[in-house]
């Protein structure tokens, strides 16, 4: 995704340190403190606008949402919206996914990948959010499933085989959810993708092992 670098982004997202989590490594183990409860903790790993979070935090009063989005210049979006209509449950994250074992135990409950950058290359295997490395930072921190959406289906089937690869348990696995009788919050690339016509695939995959509940 190319993007458009918006001057002041990273200013206005440090002057809101009540919504953005500023050092967030001081939170690690005891993410409860900052929403001051002990419920579910669910995170979005490269959030974009932050549209889905916002949409599932308003559905799911009693789960608490991160979104995380490396990109100030549309993490800015989310904030806009959140100033306008606060919520408790919902903070916002400008940080990379490769160092979150910094900012998280073993205390995420789910993890979304929505529309992540398929990177098609495979000189730029690396990048991609469900690739080995990236993996393995996930393990260290999440307790439930990750639930994996894209529509571009040569990046589906790589995130199936390497999470398999990586000894991971692929529960449930559809090539096209809108035609599954489920509840489903829809992401804006979701919403774009689909309404041009393209299927959108699914995964939900846990690790194995003891603290996976397995
Ligand atoms: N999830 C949103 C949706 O479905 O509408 C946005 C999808 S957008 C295609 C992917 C986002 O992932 C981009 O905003 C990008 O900046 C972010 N991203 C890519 N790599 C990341 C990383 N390593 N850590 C955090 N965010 C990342």
């Amino acid at each position: 995704m190319r993007l458009r670098k918006i001057k002041g982004a990273l200013e206005f997202l440090e002057s809101h340190p009540e919504i953005v989590m500023i050092n967030p490594e001081q939170h690690k183990g005891k993410w409860y403190e900052v929403f001051s409860n002990g419920n579910p903790l669910h995170v979005e790993i490269g959030a974009g606008k932050g549209q889905f979070v916002l949409d599932m935090a308003k559905k799911y009063p009693n789960i608490n949402f991160i979104a995380i989005e490396k990109f100030d210049s549309v993490l800015i979006r989310a904030l806009e919206k959140l100033i306008e209509t606060p919520m408790d449950n919902v903070r916002l994250m400008h940080y990379d996914a490769l160092t979150l074992t910094e900012v998280f135990d073993h205390e995420v409950e789910t993890i979304y990948l929505n529309f992540s950058d398929p990177w098609p290359k495979a000189r730029h295997a690396k990048r991609r959010l469900t690739s080995p490395r990236f993996l393995k930072n996930y393990e260290q921190i999440v307790e439930g499933p990750i639930i994996f959406k894209t529509d571009n289906y040569n990046f589906f089937t790589y995130s199936l085989e390497t999470m398999e690869e990586y000894g991971m348990i692929l529960e449930d696995v559809t090539y096209d959810l809108h035609s599954m009788d489920i509840d489903n919050v829809m992401t804006e690339f979701e919403q774009k993708f689909s309404s041009k016509g393209f299927k959108i695939n699914r995964v939900i995959a846990r690790f194995r092992g003891e603290q996976n509940g397995k």
